[in-house]
Formats: structure tokens, C-alpha cells, sequence
């Protein structure tokens, strides 16, 4: 049985990450996997919005960059994507990045609660200290829950990315949970397993078991994802993530070309 597609993974124009596309590619075939997706932080409308994120007029290297992949990878799907920043109010510049090229899939994610704070940015790691963990889960899944309505993304990313750091709210969240999965099943986006979480403080896959449990219940589509950014983490962990998604009930995820959606059994 093959792996699942790894439609998450980043190339240095972010300013955060290593290796170009050719060497993921190259790690992929070495690992047994017959497609992958780059998925680099897109651009804002705003240059020097924040420093891990290409400049707007380096999206045309980075097509460029994957072109290049795929020429020298024929025996490799490489689709071509990008893992765009939800922020309220940015709706038309991402309308706009989706005219530039042609996508096959954005992968929605906020990494904003607000306009400046990105919470799973270790350099702003002391504003947790100020912050009750619930208001910041509320906040998020608030802005999650507009990014799945939005109709923007074929894909939400890193469903439960604050607690990365291993911050936990002491409350129950899974009102806040079902209502963004409520939001993902209406308007047919998917989630993604993300596996950069086992290599976080947390220590656990994006989403956790119980947010993956609700959304197989609600009939929300899946996709996989390393979130690598250097070769080596392309496909990582990807027989847990899978175990994980089994366990729950999925037998099948989602794949995308030109931002249409194919089902896989896995
Ligand atoms: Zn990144
Ligand atoms: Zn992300």
C-alpha cells in the first residue's frame, strides 16, 4: 500500500525553511511516495508583513522552482499550491494570489489571532504569559472557523495549531471544535493531518484524535501533510498519521488538481 500524498512542504523563499523543491522531490521517490504538493507561505499583500514569507514578487520563482521539480521528477505527481494566511479583511488579496497561477490547492492556516501575533512563532513565545489559553483557542477557531466558510481553501491547515508550544486551555473546547468542522463539513473543505505537530512540544498530530473524530463524524474530507521544511521531513511520521486517520473511521483522502478534488483510498 502506498503512502499518502504530502501536500504540505516549503522551499527557502519562506526564509525559514531548506533545500529546493528538487531535493524534496528527491526524497519523496526515495521514500516510496507517488505525489506531493509545495505549499510555501504565500505572500501578503504587504511586503514586511513579517520575515517568514516570500515577497509578492517572488511568487513567480517559486512556480518556477516547482516547474523545475516536476520536470526533473516525471515518475512524481507535484502539485503546485500554497499554504495561505487566513486573516480577517484579507479576503481579496487571496481571491487575487488565486488569479496569479494556476493552483491546484491553497491550504488555508491561521498563524494570526491577531494582527500581530502569530502564535506558533517561537520569537513571541513570552506573549503566551499574558494570555488565558482559552480566550487564545477561542480566538483561533473563531478566525478558523471564517477561514473554512470563506470558500477560499480547498484545505484548512494544522487544525490545532496552539498547542504547539503545549499550551492547553483547562476548559472544554469541543464546542469550538464542532462548530469550525460544522463550517468545514458545509462547505466541503478538507483538514489536514499534519505531522510537524510530533515534532513540536506537543508532541501529537495536527489535529488531536478528538477533533478527528468529530470530523469523520461530520463527513470532513482529509489530506496529509509534513509541513516539511528540509528534505529529510518530507513523509514524516505518515504511517502514524495514517494509523491515527484509520482509527477514526477514514479509508479515503482527498487529492487536488486545478483545485478540483479526487478521493484516494489509502
Ligand atoms: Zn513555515
Ligand atoms: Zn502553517
Amino acid at each position: 500500500m502506498s503512502l499518502p500524498a504530502d501536500y504540505h512542504m516549503h522551499t527557502p523563499l519562506c526564509r525559514h525553511a531548506a533545500g529546493e523543491p528538487v531535493e524534496y522531490a528527491k526524497r519523496a521517490v526515495d521514500m516510496g511516495l507517488t505525489e506531493i504538493g509545495f505549499s510555501d507561505h504565500s505572500p501578503m499583500a504587504r511586503d514586511g508583513f513579517d520575515n517568514w514569507r516570500m515577497n509578492a514578487s517572488q511568487l513567480d520563482e517559486y512556480v518556477e522552482k516547482v516547474r523545475r521539480a516536476q520536470r526533473d521528477f516525471p515518475q512524481l505527481t507535484i502539485r503546485l499550491a500554497l499554504e495561505v494566511d487566513y486573516l480577517p479583511g484579507h479576503e481579496e488579496w487571496i481571491r487575487d494570489l488565486a488569479t496569479r497561477h494556476p493552483w491546484d490547492y491553497f491550504i488555508g492556516s491561521v498563524h494570526y489571532v491577531s494582527d500581530n501575533w502569530d502564535i506558533d512563532n517561537p520569537a513571541k513565545l513570552s506573549e503566551w504569559n499574558h494570555r488565558d489559553a482559552f480566550e487564545v483557542w477561542t480566538a483561533y477557531f473563531d478566525r478558523l472557523t471564517m477561514a473554512a466558510e470563506s470558500k477560499l481553501f480547498e484545505i484548512i491547515g494544522h487544525a490545532d495549531l496552539p498547542k504547539k508550544f503545549g499550551h492547553r486551555p483547562t476548559r472544554s473546547c469541543t464546542p469550538l471544535y464542532e462548530k469550525f468542522l460544522a463550517a468545514a463539513g458545509k462547505s466541503g473543505c478538507a483538514i489536514e493531518l499534519n505531522t510537524a505537530g510530533l515534532r513540536k512540544d506537543c508532541r501529537e498530530i495536527y489535529p488531536s484524535a478528538e477533533i478527528l473524530r468529530l470530523a469523520f463524524q461530520k463527513g470532513v474530507p482529509i489530506t496529509f501533510g509534513s509541513d516539511a521544511h528540509a528534505p529529510g521531513e518530507v513523509g514524516m511520521n505518515f504511517a502514524e498519521a495514517v494509523q491515527l486517520a484509520r482509527s477514526v473511521g477514514y479509508a479515503e483522502s482527498c487529492r487536488f488538481a486545478g483545485r478540483k478534488s479526487l478521493r484516494t483510498k489509502f
